[in-house]
């Protein structure tokens, strides 16, 4: 339906410029718009600001989406989901600092160590969040991961290809340092990667290994001694010194079944 002073011709044209400026949202919307401007009786410049205005907001969604699919994350948890109550050890207000992102633009490193199940993941998810709605590129990876893909490209001789594509987002997250054995190669790969972003690129990294045990995670008390020269040159610490939230929800789901439960609660975390 076209409005009293618009033709279904002009409406045709309109929807044509558009598509072509790729304007797709007006396009979606421009009847709609057009008859709420006449029956408002709105001003011309009220009209442009309204029509401009939902495509910025609709560009803006789609990028931060597009972003986050790119950034590979386990899963999707904003900050806003993170209970500090139940883990007094993080500091909100730091932490809230960090959302901030000034780490990012510091070229500071954020390093998250504590026993398994107390959110190293989901802060680092959250974070990753924050830094994509501030229009930063993300990628997060695990060390298994990150070090199996680099000895891969290493083998097939694509080393360089694979470090660039490591060190191009302006935010790597490296989760789950000290889970697995690292082999002398791949701690050399590690290594070379470190070195490319110090300074440059920041990085989140997690670990439930304190910086004392990382020389036989990576096998060599050398290398390791390289690797946190470069990340805690500027770094922030975060030791979460806390239990497993994973615990807590399996107590809870224990206390639902407290006649029956033969579960060992931790057995798993
Ligand atoms: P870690 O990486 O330290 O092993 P995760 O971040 O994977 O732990 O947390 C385990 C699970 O518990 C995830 O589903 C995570 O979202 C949730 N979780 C952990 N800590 C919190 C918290 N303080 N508030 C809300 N959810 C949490
Ligand atoms: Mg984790």
């Amino acid at each position: 339906m076209s409005t009293a002073a618009t033709t279904a011709a002009q409406l045709e044209r309109l929807g044509g410029h558009l598509r072509k400026l790729r304007l797709l949202k007006s396009g979606e919307r421009l009847e709609a718009l057009l008859q709420h401007a006449a029956a408002q009786e709105l001003p011309y410049a009220d009209f442009l600001e309204q029509v401009l205005g939902e495509e910025v907001s609709a560009k803006a969604i789609k990028n931060i989406a597009m972003r986050t699919a790119m950034a590979r994350f386990p899963f999707v948890k904003p900050l806003e989901t993170f209970d500090f109550g139940y883990q007094p050890s993080v500091d909100k207000k730091q932490v809230h600092a960090l959302a901030s992102c000034h780490f990012i633009e510091h070229g500071d490193n954020v390093i998250v160590l504590g026993p398994p199940g107390v959110g190293k993941s989901h802060l680092a998810v959250s974070l990753g969040l924050k830094a994509i709605e501030a229009g930063y590129r993300v990628l997060f990876t695990t060390a298994a991961n990150l070090i199996a893909s680099l000895t891969k490209a290493h083998g097939e001789g694509r080393l360089e290809e694979k470090l660039k594509f490591y060190t191009m987002p302006r935010l790597l997250i490296i989760d789950e340092i000290g889970y697995l054995p690292i082999e002398r190669l791949g701690a050399n790969l590690f290594f070379q990667l470190i070195s490319r972003r110090y300074e440059r690129g920041p990085m989140i990294l997690t670990s439930n290994q304190s910086f004392g045990a990382w020389g036989d995670v990576f096998g060599d008390r050398v290398i390791a001694t390289a690797i946190l020269d470069r990340l805690l040159h500027h770094a922030v610490t975060l030791n979460i010194r806390g239990n497993s939230y994973r615990l807590k929800e399996k107590l809870k789901a224990g206390l639902i079944r407290s006649h029956d439960d033969n579960s060992q609660p931790g057995g798993d975390i």
